[in-house]
């Protein structure tokens, strides 16, 4: 798949085009881009960085409506962005306080929500992005999707924007792309257990509700290095991989890089 990517993008770039996209233009999906080394490139208005062979990222959020607007040398390329539907669960009676938490975690959400946030910041030089990723964890079932959304007594909750395999608790998790660890914490409110990483121009990758840690805060991991163990710390119902996929705070969709169907 990707030698033929790389054809077409020598194709592409011979024959004088601005760009060429490997992604579809969905809400959520993840777009790695290739033009000629040295452009200087644009989405919507936020400038790239282009690695020295011409490859850039970026990504489309999960209610993304307006067209994308990629500026490479000043030239525009408009892209429509096509909608998507998502799975939405109303449930009602449940006791109020499962459905909001405690007041006195307030700030430690607030403080751990702002670490995650710093994490998915960083805009390194990295370019591990361009390469495939691989499922985490083996013979798992799909057991949530990106998008999906529940309504607890009618009051709409925050999106879930991960992809959740549900496996044994103490299942090996391995690294579905090179990457740096940039944070290892064993104990976040909502997420237990979690990894992120980064794996350059702001496309990051985050692992949740982790039982064992393997791996240190700066480490370098190759894809399929074992990087800890399936738990279900945290807020989950029970033993699951979440994983997520970033283009910095824009939050998309793990399946559109794994060769998942939703
Ligand atoms: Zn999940």
């Amino acid at each position: 798949m990707r030698i033929l990517i790389s054809l077409i993008f020598l194709l592409i770039t011979t024959s004088s085009f601005a760009a060429m996209f490997d992604g579809n233009f969905i809400q959520g999906s993840f777009i790695l881009g290739k033009t000629e080394p040295g452009s200087k490139v644009f989405i919507d208005r936020k400038k790239v960085k282009v690695t020295p062979e011409g490859y850039f990222a970026f990504g489309l959020g999960r209610n993304r409506k307006n067209d994308v607007v990629i500026t490479i040398n000043e030239k525009k390329i408009i892209k429509k962005v096509f909608k998507r539907e998502y799975k939405i669960q109303r449930i009602d009676g449940l006791e109020e306080k499962k459905v909001t938490p405690p007041e006195e975690v307030y700030e430690r959400i607030k403080r751990e929500n702002k670490w995650i946030g710093e994490a998915r910041a960083i805009n390194s030089d990295l370019t591990f992005f361009k390469n495939k990723f691989a499922i985490p964890v083996d013979n798992a079932i799909i057991s949530g999707v990106y998008g999906s959304q529940r309504i607890l007594n009618g009051k709409p909750k925050w999106p879930h924007y991960g992809l959740d395999f549900a496996v044994d608790e103490g299942t090996k998790i391995k690294a579905m792309l090179d990457g740096v660890v940039t944070l290892a914490e064993y104990d976040l409110f909502y997420t237990g257990g979690t990894l992120i990483f980064d794996h350059g121009h702001g496309i990051s990758t985050l692992y949740m509700h982790m039982e064992k840690i393997l791996v240190k805060k700066g480490q370098k991991i190759k894809q399929g290095d074992i990087i800890g163990t399936v738990g279900s710390t945290g807020r989950a119902t029970g033993a699951h991989l979440d994983v997520r996929l970033n283009w910095f705070q824009t939050r998309l969709d793990p399946a559109t890089v794994l060769d998942i169907k939703n």
